[in-house]
C-alpha cells in the first residue's frame, strides 16, 4: 500500500523537514494517546489541524524542549495520517524505542471515541510501514509496553492486544470515483426448514471481523449507493428435485427498531443434483437512502437442508 491517500505532510502544515536525527525504526508502531479528552471525533478536521500544531508548539517549548513534535504520526478520528517527524527520524515518545519503533497518537484521552475511521488510519499507516523501503515488523504495541504510563490509555490498549490495529485496512478509503468492495463468507452451517425464507447470515467480513451479518450493503452508506452483488452458496441435504430459491431482498426501517421488507429483486430456481446445489447468482440496484440488501434463500423439499458455505462479493458506489 503507498502513502496513505488521507495524509497531512508536514509540508502541507507549512513545517520543514524535521531536524530529529536519523533513525531506521524497524520492529514495529507504537500507540500512544493524549491524557486529556481532546473532543477532536464532535469536531471539523481542522481542529486536529490546530492540535499538532499546538502539540509540537509544547514539545519543543520550554517546558519539554524537544527538537522537534514527539511522535511519528497521529492518526485522527476522520480518518487522516498526519505527519509529525515522519519516517527515518528517532523520536521522542517512547524511551526505550524511540529508534527502534514508529510511534503514533490518536490524540484521544479517556473518554474520547476512537472512531472507525481512526482504526482505519492506524491500519493503513501499518501497512505503509511495512513496505519494503522502511519494512517494519507488523507488530503493534502500547506505550505502556516500555515504560509505566496510563498511556495509551485502557481502550485504545485493549485494541492493541485484540490485534485491531493490525489487521488489513479498508483500502477503499477516501475514494468516491472507484467502486467499494466487501466480501462476506460463511463457513458454519444454516438449516433451512423446507419451504421457509431465510435471511442469509455470512460470519466473517474482508477486514477480518467476525459475527453475524446479514446486510451486505447499506450497512454504512449514509446516502444510498448503487450496488453489484454477486453470491455462491453451497447447499446439502437438498430432497432431490426439489425446488431452491435465492433472492435479494431491500429492506427498511420498520419504525419500531426493526427491519421490514421494502422490495424483492428478481429470484431465480437454480438446478440441483443429488441433493447438493452449488450456484452463483448477481444482482445489480440502486439502494434508497436507509435501506439494507440482504440475501434470503428457501428450498421446496420434504425435510431440513444445510446452508454449508456461501461467499459474497460486494461492489457499491456511494452517493
Ligand atoms: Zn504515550
Ligand atoms: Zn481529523
Amino acid at each position: 500500500m503507498p502513502r496513505p491517500k488521507k495524509y497531512v505532510s508536514r509540508s502541507d502544515l507549512g513545517w520543514g523537514s524535521s531536524p530529529a536525527s536519523r533513525a531506521d525504526p524497524r520492529s514495529g508502531l507504537v500507540i500512544h494517546y493524549d491524557s486529556t479528552d481532546q473532543g477532536l471525533a464532535g469536531k471539523d478536521h481542522s481542529a486536529c489541524l490546530t492540535y499538532w500544531r499546538n502539540t509540537r508548539n509544547f514539545h519543543t517549548g520550554p517546558s519539554r524542549g524537544w527538537a522537534d513534535i514527539g511522535y511519528s504520526f497521529m492518526a485522527c478520528p476522520h480518518g487522516y495520517v498526519i505527519e509529525g517527524r515522519g519516517l527515518y527520524r528517532t523520536q521522542a515518545a517512547q524511551p526505550g524505542g524511540n529508534s527502534s519503533h514508529y510511534s503514533c497518537t490518536l490524540a484521544t484521552g479517556p473518554s474520547d471515541p476512537i472512531t472507525p475511521e481512526q482504526i482505519n488510519a492506524v491500519r493503513v499507516l501499518r501497512e505503509w510501514l511495512m513496505e519494503p523501503d522502511t519494512s517494519i515488523a507488523g507488530t503493534v504495541l502500547g506505550h505502556r509496553d516500555f515504560i509505566s504510563t496510563s498511556c495509551p490509555g485502557d481502550k485504545a490498549y485493549r485494541m492493541v492486544q485484540d490485534g485491531t490495529f493490525a489487521k488489513a485496512p479498508d483500502d477503499s478509503e477516501g475514494d468516491d470515483d472507484m467502486p467499494q468492495h466487501r466480501r462476506f463468507e460463511k463457513s458454519g452451517s444454516q438449516t433451512l426448514e423446507p419451504g421457509k425464507w431465510a435471511s442469509l447470515a455470512f460470519d466473517s467480513r474482508h477486514d477480518g471481523e467476525t459475527g453475524e451479518f446479514y446486510a451486505v450493503v447499506g450497512v454504512e452508506e449514509k446516502e444510498g449507493a448503487y450496488y453489484d452483488v454477486s453470491v455462491g452458496v453451497v447447499l446439502e441435504g437438498v430432497t432431490p428435485g426439489a425446488e431452491v430459491q435465492i433472492r435479494a431482498t431491500e429492506y427498511e426501517p420498520d419504525g419500531d427498531g426493526g427491519w421490514k421488507i421494502a422490495r424483492n429483486r428478481p429470484q431465480n430456481s437454480p438446478v440441483h443434483q443429488g441433493g447438493m446445489a452449488h450456484f452463483t447468482y448477481s444482482w445489480k440496484g440502486n439502494l434508497a437512502k436507509g435501506r439494507r440488501v440482504r440475501f434470503r434463500i428457501a428450498q421446496f423439499g420434504e425435510s431440513d437442508a444445510q446452508v454449508t458455505s456461501a461467499t459474497t462479493d460486494v461492489f457499491y458506489w456511494p452517493r
